[in-house]
C-alpha cells in the first residue's frame, strides 16, 4: 500500500513550511523577535491584505497590491470585506511573504538602515554641492580683483 500519496505529504509540508519564518533572517532573529513575528502576523488572508494596505509605507492601493500577487481586484476587495474566497496558493504564498517582509524585526531593521543610508548619503551630497558652490564664488569674486 502507498501510504505516502505525494500530493497529501506535499500539502502537509507546505503548512508546516508556510510557518511565519522570515527567510532572509530566520537565523538571527531572536527569540522574542521571533515570537513578535508570530504575534504580529494575522491570521486569515482578510486580516493579511488589511494589514499590506495599512501598513506597507509605499502607497498601495488594491488594484496594484491585486496585480502583484496575481489576483483579482474584485477579489482583493471582496476579500477585504471579510469574504471567504478560495485563493490559489502561489497568490497566498505572495501575500504571506508580504506580510511577513513588514512585520519581521529583521526586515524593518534593514528597512530603517537603507533610509538612514539614503539620508547620509543626501547629507552628503548637499554638503559638496554647498562647498563647491562657496568655492566658485571665492574663484569668482578673485577673479574680479584681479
Ligand atoms: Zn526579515
Amino acid at each position: 500500500m502507498k501510504t505516502k500519496a505525494p500530493g497529501r505529504a506535499r500539502k502537509k509540508k507546505d503548512r508546516q513550511g508556510c510557518a511565519v519564518v522570515c527567510r532572509a533572517h530566520d537565523d538571527w532573529l531572536t527569540e522574542d523577535e521571533r515570537a513578535l513575528l508570530l504575534e504580529e502576523f494575522p491570521t486569515g488572508l482578510p486580516a493579511q491584505v488589511r494589514l499590506i494596505l495599512d501598513k506597507d509605507e509605499r502607497e498601495w492601493n488594491v488594484s496594484r497590491l491585486a496585480s502583484l500577487v496575481n489576483l483579482m481586484p474584485l477579489t482583493v476587495r471582496l476579500l477585504l470585506r471579510g469574504w471567504r474566497l478560495p485563493v490559489g496558493s502561489g497568490p497566498r504564498r505572495a501575500i504571506r511573504r508580504w506580510v511577513v517582509d513588514l512585520v519581521c524585526p529583521g526586515c524593518i531593521a534593514f528597512r530603517q538602515r537603507e533610509r538612514d543610508e539614503q539620508q547620509a548619503a543626501a547629507g552628503r551630497r548637499a554638503r559638496r554641492a554647498q562647498l563647491r558652490a562657496r568655492h566658485r564664488a571665492l574663484e569668482a569674486a578673485r577673479w574680479r580683483q584681479e
